[in-house]
C-alpha cells in the first residue's frame, strides 16, 4: 500500500533539503518524504497526487516566498486535500505574521527556523499532528477507479467490460456524487479533463479519457497481441464451449490460442445462477464457471487474447484469422465457438435509450444500481427468468413481459415454481413492449396488451431484453455453409442427398463438428442444430478436439 505522504515546499534549497533529511530520517519508514522549490510547483503536484488517491498527512510551507506566500500555499493546498495537518516555517520576525495565520487560515502549527535539535523543535509537535491526522486516516482505494455517469451508454460498457474480465475497480457516478466532497476536490483536480466521461485513473497515476474497453484491456495488461503468429488450435470466442476445447486442446499437447472479444464465460458469464450443471448441486454462478475455467485453460498454457476475430481464410492447409487490430494468426486447425447474440427489440426509443436504462441481458453491474427501482424484463425463457429472481434481490419490483399467456412452454418449471414464491415480481402476461420513453435515460415504457388491445404507459427506470438469440456469423459468410439464420453447418447436416459438401476434398466425410471447410471446426451455441446449454457447448468442445487429433494426424 502506497504510504501517505509528507510535502514541504520552500523556495530556499538548503532549507528545504535540511527540512527533507530530517522528516527522512523520523518518519521515512511510515511516510514518503516530497520536497518542492515553488508554491506553484507543489500545488500542480498536489492535484497530481490527488488523481493518483493518494493521501497527504502534512503540508509543511515556508512562509516567506515569492509570488505566494505560505499561508496563501496551505489555504490553496487546503482546497485539495483537507484533512492533510498544515504547519508553517517562519523566521523570528514573522511570528505575529504566523500566529495570526493560524487563527484565521486554519493551520495547526508553526515552526521557527532554525529547529535543532530536531527531537526538541520539531519531532514533538509533528509527532502530535500526525498521531492526529493517523486517527481519521482511512486508506485510499489503490485499484482502477471509473468516473461516469449510470446513464451513459459507454460508461455501462466499460463497466461491464471490467466485471467480466474480474478486474476490480472503483466506481463513482459524479452526478449522484455530486455533492461529495472528495469527488468535488477529484474532479477539480482534473480540471477541464473531467468533462470526457468515461474516466480511468489507474493507480500508476496515468489516465484514459473517454476510455473504451479495448484501450483499458491494453493497460490492464490483458492480453492483446499473440506470443507467436503460429498454433496449432485457435480457437474463437471464450463461451463455455471454446474454453473446453480450450482445456481439452492444451491438456493433450496442442499449442493453443484462444481470442475473446468481449470477456471469457460468454452467455454464461452473465447468467446469475446456473442450476443444472452436471456436480453442483446448489448452482452456481456463470461468472465462478468461466473464473474456474481460465484459470485451467491457464495452467494447461492457453493463451487468451482479448480481441474481435473479423475475417477468416485458408491458405493451403493453413486456416488464418484476421483480428481486429489487423494482426493475422495462423493455425492448423480453427474452431469457430462464437455462439449467440442477443436479438434486437424493434420498437421506438428502445435503439436510442440502449445503455442508458435499457440493456440487452443483464450484468451483475447493473443489478445493484437497480436498488429500490421499478425493473422490467422483456422475455419468457429461462435467461428472462434467471434474471428477474437476480434483481428481485434489489429491486422494488420486479415485471416480466411476455406476450404469451403464461410462462409454461418457454420456461424451465424450476424457474416458474421460484418466480411464484418471490413477492416483488409480477408477471405481465399478453404484453409487448410498444415504445420506450425519456430524455437522457428511461423513464417510462407503453406496453401494447394483446388481450384488451390498450396501450398502457408506466414509469420504469430499466428494462432488460431476453427476447432470443442469433448467431453473428457474417465475417465466415463465403467460406463457411450457414442455414437461412446464420448457423453454422457441420458434420452430417453438411450431406446432401449423401453427397459431400461442394469443394469437399478430403477422402472422408466431414467429422462430426466439422464444417465444409476440412480443419474448421464449429461447436456450441454457433452451430446449427445445438443444444443451447452450458453442459452441452461444454461437450461439443471437448469431443471437438478428439475430431481435431484425427484431422492433424492427416495434415
Ligand atoms: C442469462 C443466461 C442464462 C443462462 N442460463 C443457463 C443455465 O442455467 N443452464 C444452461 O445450461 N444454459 C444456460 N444458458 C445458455 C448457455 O449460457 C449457452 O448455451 C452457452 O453459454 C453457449 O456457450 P457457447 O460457448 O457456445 O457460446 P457463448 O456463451 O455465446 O460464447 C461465445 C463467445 O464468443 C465471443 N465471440 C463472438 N464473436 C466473436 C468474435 N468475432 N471474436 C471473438 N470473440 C467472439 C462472445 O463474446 C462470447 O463470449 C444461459 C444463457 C443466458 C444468456
Amino acid at each position: 500500500m502506497a504510504k501517505p505522504i509528507l510535502l514541504s515546499v520552500d523556495d530556499d534549497s538548503d532549507v528545504l533539503r535540511a527540512i527533507e533529511r530530517d522528516l527522512r530520517s523520523q518518519y521515512g519508514a511510515e511516510y514518503r518524504v516530497i520536497g518542492s522549490d515553488s508554491p506553484e510547483g507543489a500545488l500542480e503536484l498536489l492535484k497530481q497526487l490527488k488523481v493518483r488517491n493518494d493521501s497527504v498527512a502534512l503540508l509543511l510551507a515556508d512562509q516567506r516566498m515569492p509570488r505566494m506566500d505560505g499561508v496563501e500555499f496551505l489555504q490553496q493546498a487546503m482546497g485539495i486535500f483537507p484533512s492533510a495537518k498544515r504547519a508553517l516555517l517562519t523566521a523570528y520576525a514573522d511570528t505575529n505574521a504566523a500566529i495570526s495565520a493560524i487563527n484565521q487560515a486554519s493551520i495547526n502549527y508553526f515552526f521557527l527556523k532554525p529547529w535543532d535539535p530536531p527531537a526538541e523543535h520539531l519531532y514533538p509537535q509533528l509527532d502530535d499532528m500526525l498521531d492526529d491526522w493517523q486517527a481519521s486516516y482511512r486508506p485510499t482505494f489503490q485499484g482502477i477507479r471509473v468516473l461516469g455517469t449510470r446513464w451513459s451508454p459507454r460508461s455501462y460498457e466499460l463497466r461491464d467490460f471490467l466485471a467480466r474480465n474480474r478486474v476490480p475497480y472503483q466506481w463513482t457516478d459524479v452526478e449522484l456524487s455530486a455533492n461529495d466532497p472528495e469527488t468535488k476536490q477529484l474532479l477539480e483536480a482534473l480540471g477541464p479533463e473531467a468533462a470526457n466521461l468515461p474516466v480511468v485513473l489507474f493507480p500508476d497515476g496515468t489516465k484514459l479519457l473517454e476510455g473504451v474497453p479495448a484501450d483499458v484491456a491494453q493497460k490492464v495488461g490483458l492480453r492483446t497481441r499473440a506470443q507467436t503468429d503460429f498454433y496449432d488450435l485457435a480457437i474463437v470466442g471464450g463461451g463455455p464451449a471454446g474454453l473446453a476445447a480450450a482445456v481439452y486442446g492444451a491438456s493433450e499437447g496442442l499449442h493453443t490460442v484462444m481470442v475473446e472479444r468481449e470477456a471469457p464465460g460468454g452467455q454464461a458469464g452473465m447468467s446469475s445462477r446456473i442450476e443444472n450443471y452436471l456436480g453442483f448441486p446448489t448452482g452456481l454462478s456463470g461468472a465462478d464457471l468461466a473464473r474456474r475455467a481460465v484459470v485451467q485453460a491457464q495452467r494447461f498454457g492457453v493463451e487468451i487474447l482479448a480481441q474481435e476475430v473479423v475475417g477468416a481464410r485458408t491458405e493451403g492447409p493453413y486456416r488464418i484469422i484476421k483480428l481486429a487490430d489487423g494482426n493475422e494468426i495462423s493455425c492448423h486447425a480453427l474452431m469457430i465457438a462464437t455462439g449467440v447474440q442477443w436479438k434486437r427489440l424493434e420498437a421506438p426509443g428502445v435503439a436510442r435509450l440502449q445503455g442508458a436504462g435499457i440493456y440487452y441481458g443483464g450484468g451483475a453491474t447493473e443489478a445493484l444500481s437497480c436498488k429500490g427501482e421499478n425493473v422490467y424484463v422483456v422475455g419468457g425463457a429461462n435467461s428472462a427468468g434467471q434474471a428477474a429472481m437476480n434483481f428481485a434481490k434489489y429491486a422494488e419490483r420486479v415485471v416480466i413481459l411476455v406476450r404469451g399467456e403464461s410462462l409454461s412452454i418457454t420456461m424451465s418449471q424450476y424457474l416458474i415454481d421460484q418466480i411464484k414464491e418471490t413477492p416483488n415480481i409480477q408477471l405481465w402476461t399478453h404484453a409487448g413492449l410498444a415504445e420506450a420513453h425519456g430524455e437522457t435515460h428511461l423513464e417510462e415504457i407503453s406496453v401494447l396488451c394483446s388481450d384488451t388491445g390498450k396501450v398502457e404507459r408506466v414509469p420504469a427506470s430499466a428494462m432488460f431484453i431476453f427476447i432470443g438469440a442469433l448467431p453473428r456469423t457474417d465475417w465466415l459468410a463465403g467460406l463457411l455453409e450457414r442455414d437461412e439464420r446464420g448457423f453454422l453447418l457441420t458434420g452430417p447436416d453438411l450431406m446432401r442427398g449423401g453427397e459431400r459438401p461442394k469443394g469437399w476434398t478430403p477422402d472422408r466425410d466431414p467429422f462430426l463438428l466439422e464444417t465444409n471447410v476440412p480443419g474448421i471446426f464449429a461447436v456450441g451455441d454457433v452451430r446449427h442444430g445445438s443444444i443451447k446449454r452450458v453442459a452441452s457447448g461444454v461437450g461439443e468442445g471437448s469431443v471437438a478436439v478428439q475430431f481435431i487429433h484425427q484431422y492433424l494426424s492427416k495434415v
